[in-house]
C-alpha cells in the first residue's frame, strides 16, 4: 500500500471516530450534531468571523440549515446575536454561557493517552496537511489569527494588517474567515 493509501485510512478513521465522539456529545446534550459543531465554531470564530454567511462556509452548508440551525440554538439559549455596531445588516453570534459550558465539555475531544510533544507534533502536520490542501482547491483557510500574514505584533500589542484595528491576545488565538496562510 502507497503512503497516501496509507494517509487516506488513517484520516478516514480519525475523522471517523472524531465525529463519533462529536455525536456523543451533542446527543449528550439533546442536540444535532450541526448545532454542537456551530457552538463550537462561534467559540472560537473572531469578530470577523461570528456570523451566519461564515458558519455556512466554514462547515460547508446551506444557508437554510445554517439560518435552522441558530433558530434552534436561541431558542435553547445557548446561543445570542449582536447587531454589528457599524452594519445594521450583519448579526454577531456568541454562546452563551450555558452554549459556552457544553462547548467546554465537548471540545477539544479528550486525546489521553496521547503525550503533549506527540500532541504538538501531530498538530503541526495536520495544519500544515489541511492548508496544502485547501491552497489546492482555493478554500479558505479559517486559520488562527497569530498565525496570519497579516498579523502584526508591536511588543505585547496586536495588529490586523488588514483591517487596522488592534487585537487582544484573546483575537490572537481565535480562529479568522480573512486569515492568511
Ligand atoms: S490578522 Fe489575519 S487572521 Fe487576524 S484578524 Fe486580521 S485578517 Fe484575520
Amino acid at each position: 500500500m502507497s503512503n497516501a493509501a496509507r494517509l487516506h485510512l488513517a484520516l478516514e478513521r480519525i475523522s471517523s471516530l472524531f465525529r463519533s465522539e462529536l455525536r456523543a456529545s451533542a446527543v449528550a446534550h439533546d442536540l444535532k450534531l450541526v448545532q454542537l459543531e456551530a457552538l463550537i465554531y462561534f467559540a472560537n470564530a473572531n469578530r470577523y468571523s461570528d456570523t451566519a454567511s461564515a458558519l455556512t462556509e466554514y462547515l460547508g452548508l446551506t444557508k437554510g440549515t445554517t439560518s435552522q440551525t441558530i433558530q434552534a440554538l436561541e431558542r435553547r439559549g445557548l446561543l445570542e446575536k449582536h447587531a454589528d455596531e457599524h452594519d445594521g445588516r450583519v448579526s454577531h453570534c456568541k454562546p452563551t454561557a450555558a452554549g459556552a459550558a457544553i462547548v467546554d465539555e465537548a471540545f477539544p475531544m479528550k486525546w489521553a493517552p496521547t503525550s503533549g510533544a506527540d500532541l504538538a507534533g501531530a498538530e503541526e502536520a495536520a495544519v500544515q496537511l489541511l492548508a496544502r490542501l485547501q491552497a489546492a482547491r482555493g478554500q479558505r483557510s479559517f486559520g488562527q489569527c497569530s498565525t496570519c500574514q497579516l498579523f502584526e505584533r508591536n511588543g505585547s500589542r496586536f495588529r490586523c494588517g488588514l483591517t487596522g484595528e488592534p487585537l487582544t491576545k484573546r483575537d490572537s488565538l481565535a480562529i479568522c474567515r480573512e486569515h492568511a496562510a
